[in-house]
């Protein structure tokens, strides 16, 4: 049944709304691909009765290291706490600075304020949404330890940049790499740059696991040995502690269900790469590239579109009409986290990082999973020209 949306003699709420009838991300779609395998590895570790660490963890850890380029892959309970064991393992705590940016998820800073330490915000890229490189300098004192760049829906951050500023001043870089394992800068994996690269396997990222999971990446060998120490409550050996740690330990099932999808990832993001382009021609087609700001096809790296996030002056009106479309979307993020109450007593206020706070107001992001048909990603664009025609 051809339902032309686009004619101009219907009234705007008119869309099919079965045309455009999609999550906005499909986790079951992926899983009846993989069903059988998933469900052997679960098996494997239920008979081994083997659920903390273990040969899986081992495994994983390896395959990732191997995946991403670096020497050790240190398997935790979460990116939130890769990210807290990265910073522990470094040995950043009370009064030290760390240098992130506001437009972000709140663990990234909040592993930072957890240690004591200073989040320090710099503003981002109003095009690339990542830390504007240019501005970090001047946020640097004695007391910085630490760049936490996050190469946010997917994209990396400049890290040439970055790597350069943090030799020149001899400080660490963490990169919070939660919404891009598998991307690239200069062919070299995402993760496998900074001292240390956090990952998670949060079920809704691009390597997404049955429950919580996260992963620290490094070359250091010290830094990999506190890791594995920290992660077990800072024993080396049973009860015997060295360090301050935490119990934050990646399940067995976990790890298992990981190392079905691993090698399924790049082709998951050539996937969500497809349907980039895909709504970049439709866009340009419908003549709507006035209208949105696309996401950036890179140049010097590979973007894995966690997230596909378009900028949008009138973004809530859009958001609605979506919605009465039955097309999904989500604000990440509706606020910078330098105005959370969390994060007030830093004394920033409304206005310090304009591009992050102008950010908060106008991205949208449009479903992108790799499962996604062209004629849903038509739906999407069509319904928003019927926004733009009627508005
Ligand atoms: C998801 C995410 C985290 C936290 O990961 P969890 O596994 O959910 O704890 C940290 N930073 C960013 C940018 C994220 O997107």
């Amino acid at each position: 049944m051809a339902i032309d949306i686009l004619s101009r003699d219907e009234s705007p709420l008119s869309v099919e709304p079965l045309l455009a009838n999609m999550p906005f991300l499909d986790l079951k779609a992926q899983y009846r691909e993989i069903r059988g395998e998933i469900l052997d590895a679960v098996t494997r570790v239920l008979d081994s009765q083997h659920f903390i660490l273990g040969p899986e963890v081992d495994a994983l850890e390896h395959e990732v290291a191997e995946y991403v380029g670096v020497e050790f892959a240190i398997g935790c309970a979460s990116g939130s706490d890769a990210l807290l064991l990265a910073q522990m393992a470094i040995g950043i705590g009370p009064d030290d600075e760390v240098i992130t940016t506001p437009f972000t998820f709140g663990a990234t800073a909040g592993s930072i304020a957890r240690l004591k330490a200073l989040p320090v915000f710099v503003d981002i890229h109003p095009d690339t949404f990542n830390l504007d490189e240019r501005k970090i300098e001047a946020a640097i004192t004695s007391r910085t330890r630490a760049i936490m760049p996050v190469h946010l829906f997917g994209l990396p951050a400049n890290m040439d940049a970055i790597l350069e500023l943090a030799r020149k001043h001899n400080i660490a870089v963490i990169e919070d790499a939660a919404q891009a394992i598998g991307s690239r800068w200069k062919m070299k994996g995402i993760g496998s740059l900074g001292t240390c690269g956090c990952f998670s396997f949060f079920p809704s990222k691009n390597l997404g696991g049955a429950g919580d999971g996260g992963m620290i990446t490094t070359n250091d060998p010290e830094i990999a040995q506190r890791l594995r120490v920290l992660r077990v409550h800072g024993a080396r050996h049973k009860y015997r502690y060295e360090l301050l740690g935490m119990n934050s330990r990646l399940d067995a099932l976990q790890a298992a269900i990981l190392r079905v999808k691993l090698p399924h990832l790049d082709a998951w993001a050539e996937g969500r790469r497809r349907n980039a382009d895909t709504y970049r021609t439709l866009f340009a087609t419908h003549d709507l590239t006035d209208q949105l700001a696309l996401p950036r096809a890179p140049e010097t790296s590979t973007h894995v579109y966690n997230q596909f996030s378009v900028r949008v002056p009138q973004r809530d009106e859009l958001q609605g009409h979506l919605r009465d479309c039955g097309i999904p979307t989500e604000v990440y993020y509706p606020s910078p986290l330098h105005v959370e109450p969390a994060f007030a007593y830093l004394g920033y206020r409304r206005g310090d990082f304009p591009n992050a706070e102008a950010a908060c107001r106008e991205v949208l992001s449009l479903p992108i999973y790799p499962e996604l048909t062209v004629k849903q990603l038509t739906a999407v664009v069509q319904a928003i020209s019927r926004f733009y025609q009627c508005s």
